[in-house]
């Protein structure tokens, strides 16, 4: 049976993301990790959260220096195929 979201999701704006992990550090369930890092310095590595994990906390959206997570409700956020299937839905 899938998993019954919260009422909100943490959804990440990965164009902005530095990687700097600050999210990470406060996540209490850790669904957020840091995608591997570039060959290269200069280019900026960004993070990503496994949602069905996620518990709605908005601890992420909170500590974020850049504003790059924003909690949105779940039925919205669900509507869209990507997310649904990451739920079984
Ligand atoms: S809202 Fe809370 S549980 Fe969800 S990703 Fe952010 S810190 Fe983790
Ligand atoms: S706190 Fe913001 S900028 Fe830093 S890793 Fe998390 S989403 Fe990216």
């Amino acid at each position: 049976m899938p998993k019954k979201p919260p009422k909100s999701l943490a959804l990440l704006d990965e164009d902005m993301c530095t990687g700097c992990e600050a999210c990470v550090a406060v996540c209490p369930v850790d669904c957020i990790d840091t995608l591997p890092g570039p060959e290269h310095n200069y280019v900026m590595q960004n993070c990503t959260i496994d949602l069905p994990r996620c518990i709605g906390c908005t601890l992420c959206a909170q500590v974020c220096p850049w504003d790059c997570i924003t909690m949105v409700p779940s039925d919205q956020m669900l509507r869209e195929q990507k997310y649904a299937q990451e739920f079984g839905l």
